[in-house]
């Protein structure tokens, strides 16, 4: 009984929110969330992804991915230097699904994007004044700015940025990022 209202009435959200366009990039998805979450699920991750620092081009960038780190760690994602302050741009489109703060990350930003790949941007010197938890993204939506945040208050202003496929874990995202052309 529950079961069938349950999909009654998601079958009814569907039907009035199919024909809705995602939000305009940084406004919430709000009711669409259900719907945007299905769209990105189906959606492949693509091969290559939009630089994720204002203003850097691929060859300024190295693979630093499973460098080792403090405590046995290894380096679960790459590090782009930029000077501080400098934009963070969302590699995808997707939804924002954290805004906040860890001990390593210092000020994070979490989006899930396509395949529900979650993309992890670490180490900001702040977050964009618009980004809030829920909402939608388009690719080069700024979503913060580079600092040295968490466990890289040593270390010069980077990105930190990582991939998490769904039910995968890590990945390297530098091929993304540079073309294999
Ligand atoms: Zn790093």
């Amino acid at each position: 009984m529950f079961t069938k209202i349950f999909c009654c009435s998601l079958m009814m959200a569907f039907i009035l929110l199919s024909g809705c366009q995602p939000p305009p990039s940084g406004e919430a998805a709000g009711m669409r969330y259900p719907i945007l979450y299905m769209q990105l699920q189906k959606m492949d991750l693509p091969a290559q992804l939009a630089m994720p620092v204002e203003n850097i081009k691929p060859r300024q960038i190295n693979d630093t991915w499973g460098a080792a780190r403090s405590e046995g760690r290894q380096h679960e994602g790459i590090d782009i230097f930029a000077k501080r302050g400098t934009p963070v741009l969302s590699a995808t489109q997707g939804i924002v699904s954290r805004v906040g703060t860890n001990n390593l990350g210092g000020k994070v930003v979490w989006v899930t994007g396509p395949n529900l790949s979650r993309h992890y941007y670490a180490h900001l010197d702040d977050y964009a004044d618009q980004i809030q938890e829920g909402d939608w993204v388009e690719v080069d939506e700024v979503i913060g700015y580079v600092g040295n945040t968490g466990n890289a208050k040593n270390t010069p202003p980077h990105l930190h940025y990582g991939i998490y496929l769904n039910g995968q874990g890590a990945i390297d995202p530098y091929p993304y990022l540079v073309s294999s052309s």
